[in-house]
């Protein structure tokens, strides 16, 4: 990549800049809400577009000289529209969080009622957390992971709606290795009245190429982030129908945000145009693959992973019986010395803390980008597993780190 502008002017950040770029080329990038996007959406992102002002909507702005960013934004929408088959897509929330941001400020008043999964059980900050807006804002519920299955239980998830009688239940996740069925969410949600906001995060990817069922159509919202799974420009988006279009879009802007993004939504649109290829379907298949094959290795070396298995990205492993003497934060600390980098991650019936925990979070969007397939996807399950035995042994982790070395030459990202 190249960085000489930033090189002559600024070399402090033009080290970070290609430390950076290094530091993503030379180890695995397994944290699975992380992805590579491509040099085009991210010659896309590093436009002049950062310049430009353009509150409002492509053809309606309140500033001058916006033909070519109204362009590039009606195709970002044109082409989300297309992706998932929406009537309405709203490109500019700036993240995933501010998606759903919008999402609450067009339907719910303070003090109204979100029921939601529990972030230790795979939610998101934005789902209702007490340290975050819609924990302050609103009143929230939780349902959670059945501990037998691993899977969202969706009798509690009924039967607490009828309780607690919600205003919006929001489904989706950060942390959940299984297919969400969201036609089951959506028929308590008309059994209770509420609102149904589909979180799809991090699969907007696998839902744009049918690897996981699309919610668009059943919830009454759908957001994402659009830097994940589906590989884009940094950022989120709302995709809705014409009865709820105004006021998501009003919401938006000038309801939670100023000037948009435009260099991010010309990202989004060059990533966006990527997924409309076949190729990305097969990349996603590969991505799904890729993940089980994994999850397999570790199951095969004694690991736990929770729900058994996975049907998407990502693999949460519970190391409370394999290693219990093993927290997430001990594993992702020896993993990333050997050049595996994850995230720890709580699990459903968590014994330990949220800044403890007893899982790890594996995806498997990045190294499925760099080329890697299921053989090599199991040699890095061997890895983990070497690391893992053995985590006070640097010895190993020098060992780990050279054929972590052998695989990222093997799969150059930026070339
Ligand atoms: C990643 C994620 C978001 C959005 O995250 P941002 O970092 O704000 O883009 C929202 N919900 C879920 C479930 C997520 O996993």
């Amino acid at each position: 990549m190249d960085f000489d502008p930033v090189t002559e002017t600024d070399p402090k950040v033009a080290e970070a800049l290609e430390g950076e770029t290094t530091r993503q080329e030379d180890t695995l990038a397994m944290i699975a809400s992380e992805n590579h996007a491509s040099e085009t959406v991210l010659a896309a992102q590093g436009s002049a577009l950062t310049n430009k002002y353009a509150e409002g909507y492509p053809g309606a702005r309140y500033y001058g000289g916006c033909e070519n960013v109204d362009q590039v934004e009606q195709l970002a929408i044109d082409r989300a529209k297309e992706l998932y088959d929406a009537d309405h897509a709203n490109v500019q929330p700036h993240s995933g969080t501010q998606a759903n941001m919008a999402v609450y400020f067009s339907v719910l008043e303070p003090g109204d009622k979100i029921l939601s999964l529990d972030l230790n059980h795979g939610g998101h900050l934005s789902h209702g957390h007490p340290v975050n807006f819609s924990g302050k804002l609103y009143e929230v519920e939780q349902y959670e992971i059945d501990p037998e299955t691993g899977r969202v239980d969706y009798e509690m998830l009924n039967e607490k709606a009828h309780e607690f009688e919600p205003d919006i239940i929001v489904s989706g996740f950060s942390a959940y290795p299984r297919v969400v069925d969201w036609e089951r969410v959506q028929e308590t949600a008309d059994e209770v009245g509420a609102y149904h906001l589909a979180d799809m995060a991090h699969i907007t990817g696998l839902v744009a190429t049918g690897e996981h069922p699309n919610p668009v159509g059943i919830a009454d919202f759908t957001t994402g982030s659009t830097h994940k799974t589906i590989r884009a420009g940094r950022g989120g988006m709302i995709l809705t129908d014409e009865e709820h279009a105004d006021a998501i879009d009003k919401t938006v802007f000038p309801g939670i945000q100023g000037g948009p993004l435009m260099h991010n939504i010309a990202g989004k649109a060059v990533g966006f145009a990527e997924a409309l290829e076949p190729e990305f379907e097969d990349y996603m298949e590969q991505t799904v693959s890729n993940a089980k094959a994994l999850g397999e290795s570790m199951m095969e070396r004694g690991f736990k992973l929770v729900s058994g298995g996975t049907d998407n990205h990502l693999i949460l492993v519970d190391l409370r019986q394999s290693h219990p003497d093993v927290t997430g934060n001990d594993a992702a600390d020896a993993l990333e010395e050997a050049g595996i980098v994850l995230n720890a991650n709580t699990v459903p019936g968590e014994t330990r803390s949220a800044m403890e925990p007893s899982g790890i979070r594996i995806g498997s969007p990045g190294l499925t980008t760099r080329g890697f397939d299921e053989a090599e996807m199991r040699e890095v399950g061997a890895l983990i597993s070497r690391v893992l035995d053995n985590i006070e042994d640097e010895s190993v982790i020098a060992e780990v780190s050279e054929e972590v070395e052998r695989l990222t030459d093997e799969h150059p990202l930026y070339k």
